[in-house]
């Protein structure tokens, strides 16, 4: 038995080992560099106007791709989820339910627009809301559930549709890592009233910097954003007027920023399909490992691979009275040891961050338009989102290369001899006190 990185052994993938070209992103070749020439011989750099330019031309090839009728590039993702709220014209201090598991934006936005986030648990299998507990939330004030796509993987979008149409709410996709991904045959973008994208140069589909999309079938929506990306300007004014028809500031997308995207757009499809590959070969050779979960995709959607999610179930693995943070937290070691650039995504729930524990907010808007309750920070609040991110790690840059399968074989490799060391492993993760980073605050109670 090969002797673990860990305790002095050789690793199984030495630093510097990796070629770049199996795992750098984003993959800049000479079509990018051939569109940002493009851009600066065209003197055409933002978006000032509809209908020319850059900026334009990524917008309907973005929406025909994902096979929405309207889509209007912003500066970001964050920004794009506060002007699809923004033109739902959502009153300041109504409630909008957002999963308890996510990239801290998808709250971000809404309070930005003075929302009221309500945190839901998620589903064990998706890791998206789940559709049973956002039902639970649903108050008198609640206006819009905002659906994540957690990593790539579609949420149960019949269920929030007949959710959202049953009280009247607005139906947000935040389809920041699901580029491509579809549901029931249809594209993320297109499973909601509004949808946002990101554009982040970490993202699935991304730009040379900063970026995002929003698409959505309703022409009075898309209207407003668009109304809303400019200082409420209308633009489709042959001359420009210079009246501010809302109160809206400035969130456009620069032309070299759209140029770099469209030549990313031109190879999404070979590189999702190369990635479907690469991230099957390395789950097919993982898939006898005793106590590793890996993600279940449902017959009825496509995964867009943003992030690899794998959990550890200490019962399967023979250890049950081992806390699942405890043998989390040694596989974690041992396979960063061995080289597996494994990471943790998010290390409290959403609501858990400082920000929302304080409500401090503008000061203490939008809390304080809303009679809230006093806010109860309890364990078992989230139990879906607290065992999830307590018994999995993630893998969040490499496959997302096309060429990446013989990395993530060699990740693959590390994790095989990881697990025939379990015996050495468990031990230690026995004897570590364990205390997840929760442990600080949960129970105690602060006044709203
Ligand atoms: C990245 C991300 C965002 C924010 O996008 P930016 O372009 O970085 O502002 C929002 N939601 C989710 C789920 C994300 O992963």
């Amino acid at each position: 038995m090969a002797k673990l990185a860990m305790f002095g052994g050789s690793r199984t993938i030495d630093r510097g080992s990796v070629p770049a070209e199996q795992i750098r992103w984003p993959i800049v070749t000479e079509a990018e560099h051939e569109s940002a020439r493009r851009v600066f011989d065209s003197g055409s750099f933002t978006s000032n106007s509809t209908g020319g330019g850059e900026v334009a031309a990524l917008e309907r090839e973005w929406a025909e791709f994902v096979g929405a009728p309207y889509c209007a590039a912003v500066s970001n993702g964050t920004a794009a989820i506060e002007l699809a709220l923004a033109a739902a014209g959502i009153e300041p201090g109504a409630e909008i339910l957002v999963p308890a598991l996510s990239f801290v934006a998808s709250a971000v936005g809404a309070v930005q627009r003075m929302l009221v986030p309500v945190f839901v648990d998620i589903d064990p299998v998706t890791f998206a809301m789940s559709p049973a507990a956002a039902k639970e939330l649903i108050t008198p004030r609640t206006r819009a559930i905002l659906v994540v796509h957690l990593h790539g993987l579609p949420a149960d979008m019949t269920a929030f549709r007949a959710l959202a149409d049953q009280h009247g709410l607005l139906l947000i996709e935040d389809a920041a890592q699901s580029h491509g991904a579809s549901y029931l045959g249809q594209r993320t973008g297109t499973l909601g009233d509004i949808a946002t994208f990101s554009l982040n140069v970490v993202k699935n589909l991304p730009t040379c910097g900063e970026g995002g999309l929003i698409t959505t079938a309703d022409p009075e929506l898309h209207r407003k954003v668009v109304l809303h990306r400019q200082f409420g300007e209308d633009l489709t004014r042959r001359e420009r007027d210079y009246v501010s028809r809302v109160l809206a500031g400035n969130a456009k997308l620069s032309a070299v920023q759209a140029a770099f995207a469209r030549c990313q757009l031109d190879r999404l499809a070979e590189y999702d399909a190369a990635r479907q590959v690469n991230v099957r070969a390395m789950f097919d050779s993982l898939a006898d490992l005793p106590g590793l979960l890996l993600p279940a995709v449902p017959e009825d959607r496509t995964h867009a691979w943003h992030i690899l999610r794998m959990r550890f179930d200490p019962v399967a693995m023979g250890c049950p009275e081992v806390a699942p943070g405890a043998l989390r937290t040694i596989l974690h070691r041992a396979l960063r040891a061995e080289g597996v650039p494994l990471q943790q995504y998010q290390l409290v729930p959403l609501p858990w961050q400082e920000a929302f524990r304080e409500r401090a907010g503008f000061g203490g808007y939008p809390w304080k338009l809303n009679d809230v309750a006093p806010v109860t920070h309890r364990a078992d609040d989230y139990p879906v989102t607290t065992a999830v991110i307590e018994d999995s790690l993630t893998l969040q840059r490499w496959h997302l290369n096309p060429n990446s399968g013989p990395a993530l074989l060699r990740c693959a490799e590390a994790m095989h001899k990881v697990w025939e060391n379990l015996d050495t492993l468990i031990p230690i993760a026995r004897s570590v006190e364990h205390r997840p980073p929760w442990s600080e605050f949960t129970e105690e109670r602060v006044e709203a």
